[in-house]
C-alpha cells in the first residue's frame, strides 16, 4: 500500500513578471508595469497539478529561506499538496525573472538558487518518501546526478516518470528507467542530436524507444499527443478549446498522466486524460492558477 499516488522531485521557482512596452538593450533602463510574483517551476507546478485533481502527492524540492520560499510553501499546501520533503535552506529560493512585451513575447533570466541545491544527498535521505510513491516523476531543472539517485532509489513495482525539461543528454541508466520519457519537439531533437532526430512525432518516438525507455510520449501542443511503447504507437488527440495562455500545459499534462499510470490506466487512455488537464490549463491565464479540478476536466 503506498502512502502517495505521485511523488514530484523537481524544481520550485518563483517567477518575477514585468510588463515593459519593449526589452530593454544594454546598458539601457526601461519602466514596466507593477511586478507580479507567481509561485511556478516544473516540480512544484506538477505537483500543485496532481494534488488539485485529487492525487495524493507529495513534494521533493529545496526551496530558500526566505519569501519566495513561504510563497511557494503556501501554494503547494492550499492545493494539498504534502511538503514535508520540501527542505528549505542552502541558497535563496530559485527565480525566473520575466519580462513580458505587449505581442507576448518573453525574455526569461533563470536563477536555479536552491534548486541547484537539490543533491542526491537529499534524495537519500528522503528514501522513505520516495518508497512511499506509487508514482514518481521528474524533470531536469535540479541536477542532473540528483535525478539519477532518485532512480537509483526506486523501490521494485512503482513506476518512474520524465519530463526531460530543460533538455539534455541523458545517461542511459535515467532513460531506461522512464515509462515514460515524456518529451516535445526541442526535448525529442536534443536527446536525440539534432541531425539523427528524424522529422515525424512518429520517428522521434522510435529513435527514443530504441534508446532505452519503456515508453515515450511527445506532446503536440493543440494536436493532442503521440504514446508510444513496443506494443504500439498510437496518436491521441487533444480537446479543442480556445487557447489564452499554455504557460504550464506540459506540467499539468506530465502531472495527469503520471497520475492516471499509477491508477492502472493504459499508456493511451491516461494521454487522453491528461490531454483534457492540458487543455483546460490552456484556457486560462497563467501556470498553478490555470490548473482545473477532477470536476473541470469532466465538465470540458
Ligand atoms: P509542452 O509545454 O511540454 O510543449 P504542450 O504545449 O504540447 O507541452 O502541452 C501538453 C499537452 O496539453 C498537449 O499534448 C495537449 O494534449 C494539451 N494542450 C496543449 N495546448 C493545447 C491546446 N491549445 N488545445 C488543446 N490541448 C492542448
Amino acid at each position: 500500500m503506498y502512502d502517495y499516488d505521485l511523488l514530484v522531485v523537481g524544481s520550485a521557482n518563483a517567477d518575477l513578471v514585468i510588463g515593459v512596452e519593449r526589452r530593454p538593450g544594454a546598458g539601457e533602463t526601461v519602466l514596466g508595469s507593477d511586478l507580479a510574483v507567481h509561485p511556478g517551476g516544473k516540480g512544484a507546478n506538477q505537483a500543485v497539478a496532481a494534488a488539485r485533481l485529487g492525487a495524493r502527492t507529495a513534494l521533493l524540492a529545496r526551496v530558500g529561506d526566505d519569501a519566495h520560499g513561504r510563497l511557494l510553501l503556501d501554494a503547494q499546501r492550499a492545493a494539498g499538496v504534502d511538503t514535508a520533503g520540501v527542505l528549505v535552506g542552502g541558497a535563496p529560493t530559485g527565480v525566473a525573472l520575466i519580462t513580458v512585451d505587449p505581442s507576448g513575447d518573453n525574455s526569461i533570466v533563470v536563477s536555479p538558487g536552491a534548486n541547484g541545491r537539490l543533491t542526491p544527498d537529499d534524495v537519500r535521505a528522503a528514501g522513505g518518501l520516495v518508497q512511499a510513491s506509487r508514482v514518481v516523476s521528474a524533470q531536469l531543472e535540479i541536477p542532473l546526478e540528483t535525478v539519477v539517485e532518485v532512480v537509483r532509489n526506486l523501490p521494485p513495482g512503482s513506476r518512474f516518470v520524465l519530463n526531460p525539461s530543460p533538455p539534455r543528454p541523458l545517461p542511459s541508466e535515467v532513460l531506461a528507467a522512464c515509462d515514460p520519457l515524456i518529451v516535445n519537439e526541442h526535448e525529442a531533437k536534443v536527446i536525440l542530436g539534432e541531425s539523427s532526430a528524424g522529422d515525424t512525432p512518429e520517428q522521434w518516438a522510435r529513435l527514443l524507444l530504441a534508446k532505452g525507455p519503456r515508453s515515450v510520449v511527445v506532446t503536440l501542443g493543440a494536436e493532442g499527443s503521440l504514446v508510444a511503447s513496443a506494443q504500439a504507437v498510437a496518436r491521441v488527440p487533444s480537446v479543442k478549446v480556445a487557447a489564452v495562455d499554455t504557460t504550464g500545459a506540459g506540467d499539468a499534462f506530465t502531472a495527469a498522466l503520471a497520475w492516471r499510470l499509477g491508477t492502472g490506466s493504459s499508456l493511451e487512455e491516461a494521454a487522453a486524460y491528461a490531454s483534457r488537464v492540458g487543455a483546460a490549463a490552456v484556457t486560462k491565464q497563467g501556470a498553478q492558477d490555470s490548473f482545473p479540478t477532477a470536476q473541470e476536466v469532466e465538465a470540458l
